[in-house]
């Protein structure tokens, strides 16, 4: 490094229980590589929360990584009993990571089963919406609900930043993982919106598969997959599985990647167990620290990093989550080993030549998708009641008398009972119940939805309305089974 080259400011969050000791390895490693960093340590985690602070994220943390753009952090425990969400999650967040990288590569001297197949994949999962969202409710005293939101925009910047991504590697595929079999709009707004943007990335080979078999065929045929695109549930259900196939969380990196920020961590947590006894294997977070020189264009000491890693595993030296915690090479004894093989090249192990990584540019603008038409058709009212699905289906008819809607049907957990069917559908104290407009389908007015929202609340308790829209001619509700 010249003196006169500039210095990039990091944010650096220690992080609680294993976290300083595979963040200190880290860094002595990208500074014993040459790599011009100036860290700015920040706190965050268990003893934040102590302090009082809910989110577990102190303001001049927040401060420094807007200022810095970058952090690399160790893992942050969420106490139970402080605050109520995730530190991690409040940082994903608040940054608009909105991608979360998470490579997964056969590693030397790490025996699996899959050991010699060329396990080699990246899972770039949506990090910010879907269930993870966190948005949930009670609707009756025995029935949960959870808000699965998927977005357009949303699917959009996954989907071509999970391209950008294959660009950057040179990598000739990617898959993109849904259930939109099942769940059309939500899991099928990735699936449609992946297909769409496919065409302008024609060097990638690109195909949908439906999740649970890209979890089948995770386990079976793993060498197959180079990236996999997937929501945010999914992708963090594939992505453990997928680190499990080489050698488990002490070898899973990963990068939260946003527009305008990026925070480089391990997968696994702050495994408290094995907190300062100098044990663990620090290699995710070293690896997380090679993601993040590459995102920072340093590619010269992000290969001579991972080179080192790779002889140093090479040459046998390993840590006790692989030889067992009596036998195993202690955390500060690996990060040295690694240091020392800096400069030398793996002869039997491919590195990858990695570009920068363009990130897609998509419009700021709320109102990302404006339909031709729009019309209210219908009201999906939500009641809690103890009636058999007759009894209600009787009264909500003669309630909505008179109103422009009638009632149309009604639905347990997505299976009509009313009309009666004759299927052996189970129903609870929730029931959804579906009202659609008499006569000129066109516009359902406000006052339309209030006068019937009054007319029911007269006899019944309902917790929850959904008005039925149509875009551009399209129904933007779904139908029942039954
Ligand atoms: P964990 O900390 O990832 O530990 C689970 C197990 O994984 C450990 O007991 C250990 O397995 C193994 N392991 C994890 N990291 C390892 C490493 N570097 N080297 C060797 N083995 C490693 O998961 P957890 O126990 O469920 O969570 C503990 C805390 O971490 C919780 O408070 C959780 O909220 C938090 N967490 C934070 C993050 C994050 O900051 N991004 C992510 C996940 C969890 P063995 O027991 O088999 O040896």
């Amino acid at each position: 490094m010249s003196a006169s080259e500039t210095r990039i400011p990091v944010t650096l969050i220690p992080g609680d229980g294993i976290g300083p000791e595979c963040v200190s390895a880290a860094r002595r490693i990208v500074e014993a590589a040459g790599a011009p960093i100036d860290w700015e340590e920040a706190e965050a985690g268990a003893d934040v929360f102590r302090k009082g602070i809910a989110s577990g994220v102190p303001q001049e943390t927040m401060d420094s990584i807007a200022r810095t753009r970058v952090a690399l952090k160790g893992p942050l425990e969420t106490p139970v009993g402080f605050g109520e969400k995730s530190a991690n999650v409040t940082l994903r967040k608040l940054f608009e990571t909105y991608a979360n990288v998470r490579p997964v590569r056969e590693m030397p001297g790490v025996v699996t089963p899959y050991s010699g197949r060329g396990v080699d994949l990246v899972m770039v999962r949506e990090n910010v919406e879907d269930l993870y969202a966190g948005i949930e409710y009670m609707q009756t005293p025995s029935v949960a609900q959870a808000l699965k939101l998927i977005s357009v925009k949303g699917s959009e910047k996954i989907s071509r930043f999970a391209f950008e991504y294959a660009r950057s590697e040179g990598r000739t595929s990617v898959a993109c993982a849904t259930k939109a079999n099942i769940m059309k709009f939500s899991e099928g707004t990735l699936k449609r919106v992946f297909e769409q943007v496919a065409p302008d990335y024609p060097e990638i080979d690109s195909w949908h598969v439906i999740v649970d078999n890209c979890a089948h065929q995770l386990v079976k045929r793993p060498e197959q997959f180079e990236v996999i695109c997937t929501t945010n549930m999914n992708g963090d259900i594939l992505s453990d599985l997928s680190s499990a196939l080489v050698g488990g969380l002490g070898y899973a990196p990963s990068a939260n990647i946003g527009n305008e920020v990026a925070i480089f961590e391990a997968v696994h947590g702050s495994a408290p167990k094995y907190a300062g006894k100098n044990v663990i294997n620090p290699t995710a977070v070293i690896l997380s620290s090679v993601l993040m020189l590459r995102y920072l264009g340093r590619f010269e000491e992000a290969a001579a990093i991972e080179h080192a890693i790779f002889v140093t595993l090479e040459s046998g030296v390993l840590t006790g989550d692989v030889l067992g915690y009596d036998r195993g090479t202690p955390t500060t004894d690996y990060t040295d080993a690694i240091i020392g093989n800096l400069g030398k090249r793996t002869e039997g192990w491919a590195i990858r030549e990695v570009k920068p990584l363009q990130l897609p540019v998509l419009s700021a603008a709320p109102d990302y998708v404006r339909p031709d038409s729009r019309f209210v058709v219908g009201l999906d009212v939500f009641v809690e009641s103890p009636l058999t699905a007759d009894e209600l289906g009787a009264s909500l008819t003669e309630l909505a008398h008179g109103t422009r809607m009638e009632l149309k049907m009604i639905s347990s957990r997505g299976t009509k009972v009313y009309p009666p069917t004759g299927a052996m559908t189970e129903s609870g104290d929730h029931f959804r119940c579906r009202f659609i407009i008499r006569e000129n389908p066109g516009d359902l007015w406000d006052e339309d939805v209030h006068q019937l929202l009054a007319r029911i609340s007269r006899r019944h308790t309902w917790m929850h309305i959904e008005k039925l829209q149509e875009f551009d001619g399209d129904l933007g509700f779904t139908r029942d089974q039954g």
